[in-house]
């Protein structure tokens, strides 16, 4: 039997919830043991990413389901009541989040969706893996992008001669872990 009533039950669970299983800090905890070092809700970049990899030029953002409209999936479904009010609620944001990623890649971050729906059912009992392709997606975004820089020394200065950027032929779309 439990040792609390239903309502004390609720209490303590949403707690143990929200400091131990927060999709964001799985995902977090499990980067850092990886060695990925980073900086969380970054207010200076658009949309505040939840995760900034600042040396791998990264942002990976941890999404609700519900509250960002993942599309086929059985965690996002519509409420049955006011459906029409959350329907605007949730497009409303599905268009701020795409405004911000074009913010992001226009400034030469890579973006990256982890869904909260990956990390709480689809890969819970298989988290590693899960990890493995956002790790795999964040290498991807470095060897993305490779400045070469030639400086050339002319009499006591040193000139910027070419700067290329060698960009490989990635999809931004393969960058997303949406494994399902
Ligand atoms: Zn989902």
């Amino acid at each position: 039997m439990d040792i609390w009533d239903k309502e004390k039950r609720s209490q303590v669970m949403s707690k143990i919830r929200s400091k131990n299983t927060r999709p964001e800090m799985i995902l977090r905890k499990a980067l850092f043991a990886r060695g990925f070092r980073y900086r969380v809700n970054d207010k200076r970049l658009p949309g505040t990413p939840d995760i900034v990899l600042p040396k791998y030029k990264t942002v990976i953002f941890v999404h609700g389901c519900f509250w960002h409209g993942h599309e086929g999936c059985k965690h996002a479904s519509t409420p049955k009541t006011n459906t029409e009010f959350w329907v605007d609620k949730i497009i409303t944001n599905k268009k701020r989040d795409k405004i911000h990623t074009g913010q992001l890649i226009s400034l030469g971050w890579t973006v990256l969706t982890v869904w909260e729906c990956d990390i709480r059912h689809n890969f819970k009992r298989d988290l590693p893996r899960l990890i493995d392709n956002v790790e795999a997606a964040i290498l991807r975004g470095k060897s993305k992008k490779i400045s070469i820089k030639i400086y050339e020394e002319r009499e006591n200065e040193v000139v910027l001669v070419a700067e290329d950027i060698v960009e490989y032929n990635q999809n931004p779309s393969d960058m997303k872990t949406e494994n399902h």
